[in-house]
Parts: C-alpha cells; structure tokens; sequence
C-alpha cells in the first residue's frame, strides 16, 4: 500500500488551554515552525479563540479546528455550539468523540455518530476519535471495541463523507499519561482501522482515509511513530502547546 496517497496530517488538540491573547502569541510562535509542512498542520483551540485563530493564520499553511459541536442546528442547547456557526466562522476542522467528552461528559457513540454527520452536512471535515480503555487492552477486546467504535460513529455515513473525515486512534491510556503506544502498537490498531474501513466501504475508500495516532506523542516519538505504513499523522496534545516541540513533529512528518 502506498502511504504517499494519503495526506499526512498533524494537529494540534489544545484542550481547554490558552486565551484568546494566549493563542495569538502560540499561533504566532507555530506559524514560522510550520510554514515549510509537507503535511497539513492544523490547530484545534476552543471556541473563544476561533476568531484571533482564523485571522492570525489567514495567509499561512495551519488550519484551524474546533474542539466538538453539537448535532442541531440550532436551539435549546445552552452551552453548546453548532456545526453550522462554526461553517459560517470558516473553521474547517472539528475533533468529535474525543476520549476526555466520552469519559467527562457523557459522549456516546450515538452523540458523536450524529455530531460527525452534522459536521459533514454543514462541510466541516471531522477528525474522529476512537480508542480503548487500559483495562479493554488488558481483556484483549482492543479490537472489538475499535471495530464498535467506528461502525457507530461512522453509522449511516456514506463513502464519499468518509473521505472527507479523519480517523484519530488515540489509546485511551495514552492520552496526557506520557505513555505512549509503541510504535508496533500503533500501526497494529491503525492497520485494524484500515481493515475495517475496507469491509465497509472498500479498500480503495479505506487506502485514501488519513488514519492518525495521538497518545503522548512528541518530539522524541514521532519519527518511530509516523514512519509506520498506517499512520499517517498525528492528534497531539501536550505538546502541541510548545511550538517548538510541535515543529519538531511537523518535521517528522514532512520526512515520514
Ligand atoms: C489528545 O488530547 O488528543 C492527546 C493525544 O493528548 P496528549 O498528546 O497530551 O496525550
């Protein structure tokens, strides 16, 4: 299978860190980092920092993400924010189904299935989440539980929508714990991915899906990490805070 079909794509999940002047100040710091990418370097900030993101990165190569948005497109959901507003601002990326929603509030497969769906039909490109808990690795059910995952996040999605979406494996264990996967580990579950994206809609839609890893990952790991056949990326937290550590990421993608 040939990796170079596929568009790398490294990203940055900054969580609920940075104000919006903070975020100026990072963005300004990861523009010069990022600005000779042979990947797609995107940014994933909250919501209040969407504006001064979108205008600090307007003539650049990084492209702006929120974090989640909600499945309606409008109405009694105090809090949230939808699909539709996020269009309209011009943010082309959205992360769904992120482990820390489903562990702190309540994300089901059902809720991010029909927060991918409202993502797509308002032309946002999703990066999904999908990944297993410790003790689901230690019960050897890694691959049951991946397989669940993206058959009902992916429910009802078409083939044409699939390629527009990115799939993010992140172990739920490696996730802000500096436990990374191996490198092994990663491609084996990315691999699975794969697989399972090709019994469902072929294997021509599966060889093009951009299939990243996220757990721990940072400059020292990323070299070992993306030159595996299957991922093609990264979704980086932590580091993703320091520019200088997440240019060093976007180097071991550019040669990856
Ligand atoms: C993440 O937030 O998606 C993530 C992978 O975090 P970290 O890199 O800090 O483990």
């Amino acid at each position: 299978m040939d990796k170079s079909k596929r568009k790398a794509i490294i990203a940055g999940n900054w969580k609920m860190n940075k104000t919006p002047a903070e975020a100026k100040v990072l963005l300004e710091e990861i523009l010069p980092v990022a600005k000779d990418a042979d990947c797609e370097v995107i940014a994933c900030v909250p919501f209040v920092d969407l504006s001064v993101a979108l205008e600090v990165t307007k003539d650049s190569n990084v492209k702006i993400g929120a974090e989640n948005c909600h499945w309606a497109e409008s109405g009694a959901f105090t809090g949230e924010i939808s699909a539709k507003m996020l269009a309209e601002m011009g943010v082309p990326y959205v992360v769904l189904g992120h482990s820390e929603r489903r562990q702190y509030f309540g994300e089901t497969d059902e809720t991010v299935n029909k927060r991918t769906k409202a993502a797509l039909a308002a032309g946002l490109k999703p990066i999904l989440c999908v990944g297993e808990l410790l003790w689901e690795r230690e019960c050897n059910i890694t691959e049951e539980v991946i397989a669940r995952q993206i058959k009902l996040d992916l429910f009802d999605i078409s083939a044409e929508d699939v390629l527009k979406t990115v799939i993010a494996y992140e172990p739920v264990w490696a996730i802000g714990t500096g436990k990374t996967a191996t490198a092994e580990q990663a491609e084996e579950v990315c691999a699975f991915i794969r697989a399972t994206l090709a019994k469902l809609y072929g294997q021509d839609v599966a060889d093009a899906v951009t299939i990243q890893y996220g757990g721990s990952m940072n400059d020292s790991n990323a070299v070992e990490l993306l030159s595996k056949t299957n991922v093609d990326g990264g979704l980086i937290g932590g580091a993703s805070l320091v520019a200088e550590k997440f240019g060093a990421i976007i180097d071991a993608a550019t040669k990856g």
